[in-house]
């Protein structure tokens, strides 16, 4: 049997190795720190709760480069996320969490992009948040860096024309990673090369075209692009 067409495949580059990482899907985590809660409108804790991105909305971005990410088309209001991205070995359904850690590949610096004009109406209309989270070049990433600890501490930043836009720090997720995998795999059965996007600290704001943006994971690595 032959291919139709040439399939593709959405890649992340790994630190310190000429091997790609291959991406089988990305999960991202809402509201996932207190303060972004509350910015958002919301106070009480409650259950992580879930929502995905095509697995080619990567734009990939190899340590030490600039990447450039297209403003998207149908939004005047494109926010910065910034996140800490775990990369998955392996998975299963119903995984706990104290065995989470045993399905980590490494981490990497990433940023939600999202068109918040569109999420705040699909929220009104109790509609999807494809449109407002799931676009094209929506997952900007940096390479991958090889690690199996659960992180539970380390800052986390994102600059935004040399001015800090977000700062907060690992260990003030409300679910940490390890619950956060355990959660997940009761809804969807975990793979290799599943991508979790682990929520944003306070601070999201709008960008503009030629907007630099550039990120940070205290023992991860950092993440530059540039909004063209
Ligand atoms: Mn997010």
């Amino acid at each position: 049997m032959q291919f139709a067409f040439p399939p593709q495949q959405a890649v992340v580059p790994i630190d310190g190795s000429d091997t790609l990482f291959p991406v089988h899907r990305i999960y991202c985590v809402g509201r996932n720190y207190a303060e972004h809660a509350k910015e958002m409108g919301h106070s009480e804790r409650e259950a992580p709760f879930f929502f995905m991105k095509p697995a080619d909305a990567v734009l990939p971005v190899a340590n030490g480069s600039v990447g450039e990410m297209p403003y998207p088309s149908r939004t005047q209001d494109l926010h910065h996320e910034i996140e800490l991205v775990v990369a998955l070995k392996s998975g299963g359904k119903n995984i706990l969490a104290a065995d989470a850690a045993n399905h980590i590949f490494g981490y990497a610096v990433g940023l939600d992009m999202t068109r918040r004009d569109l999420q705040g109406e699909a929220k009104k209309q109790g509609r999807p948040w494809s449109t407002g989270k799931g676009f094209d070049y929506s997952a900007p990433i940096s390479s991958i860096h090889p690690a199996s600890d659960l992180k539970t501490k380390g800052s986390i930043q994102l600059v935004v024309n040399g001015q800090v836009r977000q700062q907060g720090d690992i260990g003030q997720m409300i679910w940490s990673i390890a619950e956060t995998i355990a959660h997940l795999s009761t809804y969807f059965e975990l793979r290799a090369g599943d991508l979790i996007f682990t929520g944003t600290p306070s601070g999201v704001a709008a960008v503009v075209k030629g907007d630099v943006l550039d990120g940070s994971v205290e023992g991860v690595s950092g993440l530059k692009i540039r909004l063209t």
